[in-house]
């Protein structure tokens, strides 16, 4: 038995989440059963995704149970072993994060090797986990980018944003962001993107107007409302949008876009996606990223909270923004 301590959700958040509506729960971790690891997490995944697993309802991400462990991206070090060929030592990346110690069974298991790969354990959470690959899918796959192209990207010195943006420049589009702070603005100007402005300094569409004067063909879509907005009207015809994400809609409730119009007009193409379907595109996203990180061609941030009790903070800051930049993730 080790002693550990989780996250459980205990109430069901109306609006924007409280502390009030989770508890750090001291628990007895038992000894592996056959077919499964005890894993002591070293570093844990913070998204906005988790909100949607707050409530009761019917989605891609099955909810979280009340007064049960809550789970997420996780990697960690393997200290028992019941899996014949997976030795204590072995580093490995799982789904039963929110948690110090984690009995783990084999399917859930990755093995990744950060002394291999250049990067810290972390990365698996980031920009070689569920972010990167979100972001290298979009890119390629659903909005299809060709060079020459303008993309703007929302959120984008976030997890996901941050990786878009760069690799749509490296693929020789112009590529303008938004963010919430100066200092995001700077960081995505420091990376390569063409332009950037803070979305607090006025209208959207407005900004986007003055930071894309020729229109953009591809929008990445994290936020919506407003930014969606801006997105529709600048988009030049035939322009896409690869719908990721909705984040300012995740705690309360925002109206449409009142020029959704401009789809028709534009002849414009809205594709939602979401990165589980893409599994399988793994291999080609690591063959192509990894040595994109290797040669320094492709940054990464990430922003490290430490310990287990931080990590609520740490997801209502990924929430409320303004604190963060790139993967948000908790150290163990
Ligand atoms: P980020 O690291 O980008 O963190 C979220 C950021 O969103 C905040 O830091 C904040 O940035 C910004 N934000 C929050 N509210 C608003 C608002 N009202 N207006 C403008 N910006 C806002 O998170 P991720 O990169 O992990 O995720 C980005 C998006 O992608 C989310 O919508 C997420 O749900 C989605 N996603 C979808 C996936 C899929 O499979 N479809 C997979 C992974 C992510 P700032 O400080 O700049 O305001």
């Amino acid at each position: 038995m080790v002693t550990s301590r989780e996250w459980q959700l205990v109430r069901r958040p109306r609006g924007w989440p409280t502390h009030e509506d989770f508890r750090l729960v001291d628990t007895e971790v038992p000894e592996p059963g056959e077919g499964e690891v005890l894993v002591r997490n070293l570093v844990m995944s913070v998204d906005p995704y988790m909100r949607g697993r707050m409530n009761d309802a019917k989605s891609y991400a099955a909810p979280y149970q009340l007064e049960q462990p809550m789970y997420g991206g996780a990697v960690g070090r393997v200290e028992s072993s019941a899996v014949p060929g997976v030795e204590p030592g072995t580093v490995v990346r799982h789904g039963l994060g929110w948690r110090e110690w984690a009995i783990v069974p084999k399917r859930q298991i990755e093995v990744v090797e950060p002394a291999a790969d250049g990067v810290p354990p972390s990365a698996y959470l980031g920009v070689l986990g569920m972010p990167g690959l979100t972001a290298w899918v979009g890119v390629y796959d659903i909005a299809e980018v060709r060079p020459g192209e303008t993309l703007f990207v929302s959120a984008a010195a976030g997890a996901v944003g941050s990786i878009v943006g760069q690799l749509a420049k490296l693929s020789g589009l112009r590529v303008v962001g938004s963010a919430g702070t100066p200092e995001k603005v700077q960081w995505l100007l420091d990376a390569g993107f063409d332009a950037a402005f803070d979305y607090h300094d006025g209208d959207v569409t407005d900004l986007l107007g003055k930071a894309a004067p020729e229109g953009i063909d591809c929008y990445f879509d994290n936020v919506g409302a407003d930014h969606l907005r801006a997105a529709l009207a600048h988009l030049n015809p035939f322009g896409r949008i690869a719908a990721r994400g909705m984040i300012a809609a995740y705690n309360e409730s925002v109206a449409g876009p009142d020029n959704l119009f401009f789809v028709v007009g534009k002849k414009l193409t809205m594709r939602g996606f979401i990165v589980s379907d893409h599994a399988h595109r793994e291999p080609a996203f690591r063959r192509h990223v990894a040595p994109l990180l290797a040669s320094g061609q492709l940054q990464y941030a990430e922003t490290h909270r430490r310990g287990i009790e931080s990590a609520l903070d740490a997801l209502l800051d990924v929430l409320h923004g303004g604190k963060h930049t790139g993967k948000m993730v908790v150290d163990l």
